[in-house]
This record gives C-alpha cells, structure tokens and sequence, in this order.
C-alpha cells in the first residue's frame, strides 16, 4: 500500500503524544525528530524535510497548542495542514483554448506511465464533453504508436499516427487534422528515453515552439522517489512545465515523490494515476493527500465512491439510522449489497480511517457468506433484526436450525453487524467532524 510505512510510524508518533495529555515542549521536540525520521525513511527531499518540520514545530510548541485541552490533536492537525500546505494549493483546472484546438503535450520518461495516461486524460476530458485527439508522437520505442492505438481503442478515441516522420511535423499535422475532424484538443504523445538527455530535450522544446501547447504535463512515476523529483526538476528547467501527473500512486510508493515534487519544482501536481485501468486517473486533492497519509483514511473519496454507487434517498435514510443508532440486522444486509456494488470490500476499507488490513479479517465476506447471512438474517423475527440484544442462546440455535447455517455462523454474522455498526458510527462522526472542520481522531 501506498505510504504505509510512513503512515504508520506518524500514527505510532500521535499515538505516544495522545497517550500524555499535557504536552511539554520536550514532548513536542521529540515527536519532531521522529517525524522527522519517518518523513526521510519515506524518501521524502532532506531540504523539505528539514522547513516542514521547522514550521511545524514553530507552531506546534506555542502556548496555544501546548495549553489546549487537547494538544495531541492541535499537533496533529498541524502536521495535516502543512502537509496540505507542502503538497497544495489544489492546483487541478487544465487551461483551454478558447477559440482554437487546445494542445496538451505529455511529456515524461519511458516506463512512467507516459501513453497509458495519455488515454485516461483522453477519457477523463471526453467525460467532460471534449473531443480530444490522441497523437502519436513518439517514434522512437518501437511498439509506442501501436500501444497508443490500442490505448485509443480501448476508450473509443481517435488516434493521429504519421509512423516515424519529424515529431514536430507529426505535431503539427495533428493539429490541422484535429480542426478540420472537430476536435477541440490534441493529446500529444512525445518521445520518452531511458534517461534524460540533450537530445530529447531539444526535440520536446521544437514540439513546443512549433504548437504553443496549453498544457505540458510531465508523467512521472511516484515509485521512483527522489529520482522522480530530479527528473520533474531538469523537465521543468527545460520546458516550463503547467503541470505534474503522478503515477502509480497505487503501488507501494513510499511517499517521497508524492511530498516532495511540488516543494521542490514548484510545479502542481494536477492528477494521480491509481491503476492500470484506463479510468485510473484522479484529480489530485492535497487535502485528501494529507488525511491519506496520516491515517485519518480518505474520507472524501469514500463519500463520493459511496454517493457515485449508492442511491441518495436510501442513504439519507441510512445515515438517519445511524445518527440515531437505530441500524438494524435488515439493514446491514441492503448495506452489504450496497457496499459491494462500491467495488472490493478491501479496497473501500483501506480508505476508512484507522483501519489496518489486519483489522479486516473479522468483516471479510465473499459471495458464499452473503448467501448464508441473508439467511440468517430471513430466518430471525422482527424483533430478533431490530433489536439484536435478545437472540439468546436459543434464540441462536433456532435461527441455525431454520436457516442451515450453525450456531457459530450465526455468532460471527452478530459480531460483523457490531464491527459494522461502530464502523458506520465512526466513519459518520468523521464527516460531521469534516463539516464541523475539525478532526476527530
Ligand atoms: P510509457 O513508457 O511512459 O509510455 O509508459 P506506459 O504507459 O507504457 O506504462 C508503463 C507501465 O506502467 C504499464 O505497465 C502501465 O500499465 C503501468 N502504469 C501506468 N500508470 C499506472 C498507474 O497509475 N498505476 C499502475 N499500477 N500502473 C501504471
């Protein structure tokens, strides 16, 4: 998982911090060196490692802070806001050509992601309601125009290929044919090398002269650390880059590009890559970074996952439940439905503030078990649903008997509506937290 090591060293840090109460500044200064320590380990620049630990200590050891009823949480969101801070402003609308076809030019390495993103923004502007044109740029990796068309197909756009002639002819010619087919922007697929290298620097500025691109947006892989922020820096000197795509976000990625690369570039990462797939590609929310990282989950992207799958009127009602703690066994069993319509029950946990994979072992289910629980839950009363404190020990072996499952199976179904229950509490006082801009942790 992305960041993990890093998050879970800070969570130990706020943990020590949470369990004293009173903070002295001694305790502060301690816990800074050990961020310190996890923000390096996580290959994050020494440079910013060193300001963003300057500027959180300033404020965290000041009388507001050490005073308050509650200096753990003040510290911690602190380190949340300059976080935010280091990785932000939220820098995402992509600049468009009024009057003329709108150019964006991809640039990056070979293997960080280049053509692959190439596609999602594709996608990701055609959802938006632009024709885009994808152009085939790159002629010197032998299999690139090719990936590109495969790429185009799979998202049902157009792809401009001239074979190995002049990119900047390519470029160019893109151009005139995007016009005159109605396409309002050309996606531009340049050359990546293995290295960087004088070569390939002048070709990208001759593709830049030649079509005054809106956008030029560097792909760079986020497993490749500090490398990644070099890389974003030499591009960025060269070509005056609007923009920065991470990719892999996914992966294991230690968080080093991901915490460094705008600090050090100055330069906005503008969208994330989050998988293989084609729809892979999310705006970049520094904020929902931070919370990420600290462990406080990704709240916000829950949400909307939650509200992009799950009918609005059903969740209202829900969330009322909730508040008032009235969930009952019926509607567990419409939320398990709900929520795997979400995607895989791991991948909406890992978001979910506080929540190791370990702890998900208890809340696992699979097709199977949800035929079971749905039995069960059929074969108790409607009062045994509503109020689930009374299924006695009889009351568990009637429900075993009428529904074929046995007694344990009936036990643990009770505990994952328990875990679920808190869960659900949880994740809905965080939101009203989130509302009320505070955090709770
Ligand atoms: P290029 O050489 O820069 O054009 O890179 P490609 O587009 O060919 O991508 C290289 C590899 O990285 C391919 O296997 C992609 O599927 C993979 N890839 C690209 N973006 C992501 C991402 O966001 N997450 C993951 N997991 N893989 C990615």
């Amino acid at each position: 998982l992305a960041f993990e090591a890093l998050t879970q060293k800070l969570e130990a840090v706020f943990k020590r911090l949470r369990g004293k109460g009173k903070l002295s500044e001694a305790d502060v200064k301690q816990a800074m060196r050990e961020i310190r320590l996890a923000l390096l380990e996580a290959d994050v620049n020494y440079k910013v490692v060193k300001d963003f630990v300057q500027k959180v200590t300033e404020r965290a050891v000041g009388q507001e802070v050490m005073e308050s009823l509650t200096p753990a949480q003040q510290v911690i969101k602190i380190v949340h806001d300059e976080l935010v801070r280091l990785m932000g402003p939220k820098d995402t609308k992509l600049n468009f050509s009024q009057s003329k076809v709108s150019v964006f030019m991809m640039v990056g390495l070979q293997g960080s992601g280049k053509t692959t993103t190439c596609g999602k923004l594709g996608l990701y502007l055609s959802k938006m309601g632009k024709r885009p044109l994808l152009v085939a740029a790159d002629i010197y990796r032998p299999a690139a125009i090719k990936q590109l068309q495969v790429v185009g197909e799979k998202v049902g756009l157009p792809v401009f290929t001239m074979g190995e002639q002049d990119p900047v002819a390519i470029s160019k010619a893109a151009l005139e044919h995007a016009f005159r087919h109605g396409n309002d922007v050309v996606i531009i697929d340049t050359a990546g090398r293995l290295h960087i290298d004088d070569e390939l620097m002048e070709e990208l500025e001759r593709i830049k002269e030649a079509v005054t691109p809106n956008e030029i947006l560097l792909v760079v892989d986020s497993m490749t650390g500090q490398d990644a922020v070099n890389v974003a820096e030499t591009f960025h000197n060269r070509l005056h880059l609007t923009g920065l795509i991470l990719t892999k976000l996914d992966g294991d990625t230690r968080g080093g590009a991901a915490l460094s690369i705008k600090a050090v570039t100055g330069c906005p990462i503008k969208f994330v890559g989050v998988g293989e797939k084609l729809t892979d590609l999310e705006p970049f929310y520094p904020d929902r970074m931070a919370s990420r990282i600290l462990g406080m989950g990704d709240v916000l992207s829950l949400i909307e996952k939650a509200t992009a799958a799950i009918d609005q009127e059903k969740a209202r009602q829900l969330e009322e439940k909730i508040r008032k703690e009235e969930f009952t066994l019926e509607d567990f069993l419409e939320q398990i439905k709900q929520v795997r319509k979400m995607g895989s029950l791991d991948q909406i946990m890992s978001m979910i503030p506080g929540f190791s994979p370990q702890k998900l072992q208890g809340i696992e289910f699979n097709e199977k078990e949800l035929v079971h629980i749905e039995a069960i839950i059929n074969s108790m009363t409607k009062e045994e649903r509503r109020n689930p404190s009374i299924i006695n020990g009889s009351r568990r072996r009637r429900i075993a008997m009428g529904s074929g499952t046995s007694v344990q199976d009936v036990n643990r179904l009770l505990k994952q509506f328990e875990q679920t229950k808190k869960l659900m509490k949880q994740l809905s006082d965080l939101e009203k937290g989130r509302k009320k801009g505070r955090f709770k942790l």
